[in-house]
């Protein structure tokens, strides 16, 4: 099992070249530089860019790219409408503001607009140099930002790329602004030029995210069973101290150390190494993006709070494990990702959910999240899922198919999605939460979620592509299906499992799972009488209007409530309740009266129509997850064993 090596703190790796801008990449060993030959010197088809930044100030910079030996077809080139790991389209054509096309002898050249998102260049003489101009000021995993302070670039927001030219390497040269001190961090293959990167095919540059400021580097050490070692690099834009980004870098360590232990060995790195690359300032858009040797993660959170510093491991943790499961255990409608379109899947339970699940889990493991505090945060999922309205219509499949309508995805319609969606990252955290105490359950303890996540790894993820940048297995719905079969030998099993909880729209008995670790789940109260989620506003004309819904925020009234049952719907005003008006004074005598209780309510709704209608109370279904020994029980030796082997650290 991999063993981590002394950890370089307080070692900034600059080097000042000529240019008077520092920069780490040939500083950096790079002991497994492997495969292909993404470092080589152009060749005639490179597609090469020069990205210069004019007037930081402004939110702009300019990107110059040449294609070459077009033969005498048209240019088609153009900007990508999505981004991998953000499943809706986010149309980023619309931040180009100049373009201008030149062929080899730099005549201007006149380009047609057959698409919103794309500029055809004909009478070229087989090159094409594109010069155009960008905006962009928001500095997540999924826009690019530049200011003075630095540029945030994610590729597929930035940099436009050339149709039938997709399998080409491509070739990247930065020049930062004039008097900056901008490095530059990114999985990109690096060359002897500190300032110039490649890439062999669009799908690994569209997946390089890049950050240029004067960020702090650290970086430790890896290492695999077979004996390769990769360097795993924390590159930090952030507003602490040196000793602050230490602490954080001891932090991510552990993290990373317990990651590799769920699958035995860490993933053949293709630079030869993993780069954390980080923003936390004052001004960052809260995000996490995954990628193949990096993450681009940001946040408005300060390293220099320690508290702060902890609450920024839960993205670095989550992302991190993609580097396993989406990265490369990535399913098969993802791959190659298509930058034309929003792309659909049928697996983001997994690829997401399962990872939210892991994320959690190993800063258990790793020691950074106590077992007692509050059920150690599995209540909130478990609610989510067994009383989510959202599961009465849709599985898990069925919501990660909904991906491209609710991952930022912007409309000016209301939508029904509170009621009738639950995040893929939530329902999958509760279906890897079911399969992994299921798992141990049926075995005594013998097979757990970590070796099905290790079987995958091995069968789907492992296996190497053709090139950096693309997977050569990716999964099918089914296969996950065959594998949980062939790990637990138990076809039943399998099927019962995938039929019940992840096609269909059914829930485990969590009571009885969590109680092997010594935890109750139970109703929170009972007692309590129960109409649903019903917020209302009162008006000065008398009654209450029930709140509408505010984009995903505030949710019309749930399926299967009483309240949904008896036809109360956003926008109807309340007018009386049990024969008294409708006030905030009536409205609450309503709801504290207990399970069975009914009420009569006069309804007016659209139009002036006027409905009486009773509602009966139900009990009140919130779950909590308590020890076992807050509800009075004594934790046993089997359930504290249980914990251990679950919660316990795996790092030897
Ligand atoms: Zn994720």
């Amino acid at each position: 099992m991999k063993r981590a090596a002394a950890i370089l703190c307080g070692v900034v790796m600059m080097v000042a070249f000529a240019s008077g801008a520092p920069n780490l990449h040939p500083t950096l060993p790079n002991p497994t530089q492997p495969s292909p030959n993404p470092t080589q010197p152009a060749s005639a088809s490179t597609v090469s860019y020069r990205v210069t930044f004019p007037e930081p100030e402004h939110h702009w910079m300019q990107v110059e790219v040449t294609f070459t030996g077009l033969g005498t077809r048209p240019l088609q080139a153009r900007m990508s409408r999505s981004s991998p790991g953000r499943y809706a389209v986010h149309e980023f054509a619309k931040n180009i503001f100049s373009f201008e096309a030149f062929n080899a002898k730099g005549v201007a050249l006149t380009p047609t607009r057959p698409t919103p998102y794309q500029w055809n260049v004909s009478g070229h003489d087989g090159t094409v140099r594109v010069v155009y101009k960008i905006f962009g000021d928001r500095g997540d995993g999924t826009y690019f930002a530049v200011d003075n302070t630095h540029a945030r670039l994610n590729i597929p927001a930035s940099f436009m790329w050339a149709i039938g030219l997709e399998n080409r390497p491509v070739r990247v040269t930065f020049v930062p602004p004039a008097g900056s001190s901008w490095k530059i961090g990114t999985q990109l293959f690096p060359t002897s030029d500190p300032m110039t990167f490649t890439a062999p095919n669009l799908q690994y540059f569209m997946d390089s995210p890049t950050e240029l400021s004067d960020f702090g580097l650290r970086s430790f050490t890896v290492k695999n069973p077979d004996g390769k070692t990769y360097d795993i690099r924390v590159a930090a834009h952030h507003d602490g101290s040196d000793a602050d980004l230490d602490a954080l870098t001891n932090d991510v360590e552990r993290v990373v150390l317990e990651q590799g232990a769920v699958f035995g060995e860490f993933p053949a790195f293709e630079t030869g190494n993993y780069t954390f690359l980080l923003d936390y300032t004052p001004h960052s858009d809260g995000d996490g993006m995954e990628h193949r040797n990096s993450t681009f993660t940001s946040s408005r959170l300060s390293i220099a709070n320690p508290q702060q510093r902890r609450q920024a491991l839960g993205t670095i943790s989550h992302e991190f494990f993609h580097a396993w499961n989406v990265e490369r255990i990535r399913p098969a409608d993802l791959e190659p990702f298509n930058f034309t379109d929003a792309n659909i899947s049928c697996c983001l339970w997994l690829a997401e959910g399962f990872t939210q699940y892991y994320g959690n889990l190993l800063l258990i493991r790793a020691g950074f999240t106590a077992v007692s505090q509050g059920g150690i945060g599995f209540g909130g999922t478990i609610n989510a899922v067994v009383n989510g309205s959202g599961r009465l219509v849709r599985s898990a499949v069925e919501m990660s198919q909904h991906a491209a309508y609710t991952d930022a995805a912007a409309s000016i319609d209301k939508t029904e999605f509170g009621r009738s969606f639950i995040s893929y990252y939530t329902y999958g955290a509760a279906v890897a939460l079911a399969l992994d105490l299921s798992l141990r359950e049926m075995s005594d303890g013998a097979i757990t979620l970590d070796d099905y996540m290790r079987l995958l790894w091995v069968t789907y993820g492992k296996p190497a592509g053709a090139t950096p940048g693309l997977v050569a297995r990716p999964y099918t719905l089914r296969d996950l299906r065959t594998q949980l079969a062939v790990l637990t030998k138990n076809k039943a099993f399998a099927d019962e499992f995938f039929d019940k909880y992840v096609e269909g729209r059914e829930v485990v008995n969590y009571e009885r799972l969590m109680l092997q670790a010594g935890f109750v789940v139970r109703p929170r109260s009972p007692e309590a009488g129960w109409i649903g989620n019903v917020q209302v506003t009162p008006l000065e004309s008398g009654g209450l209007t029930i709140n509408p819904p505010q984009g995903n925020a505030v949710s019309p009234i749930a399926f299967g409530t009483p309240a949904y049952e008896a036809g109360l719907e956003y926008g109807n005003v309340i007018v009386t309740i049990d024969g008294q008006p409708a006030t905030v004074e009536t409205f609450g005598a309503m709801s504290r009266k207990k399970p069975g209780d009914t009420a009569t309510l006069t309804l007016r709704r659209r139009g002036g129509q006027m409905v009486t209608t009773t509602i009966t109370l139900k009990p009140n279904p919130a779950l909590v997850v308590i020890d076992v020994e807050a509800a009075g029980a004594p934790l046993t030796d089997m359930q504290k064993a249980f914990r251990e082997s679950w919660l316990g650290s795996k790092v030897k």
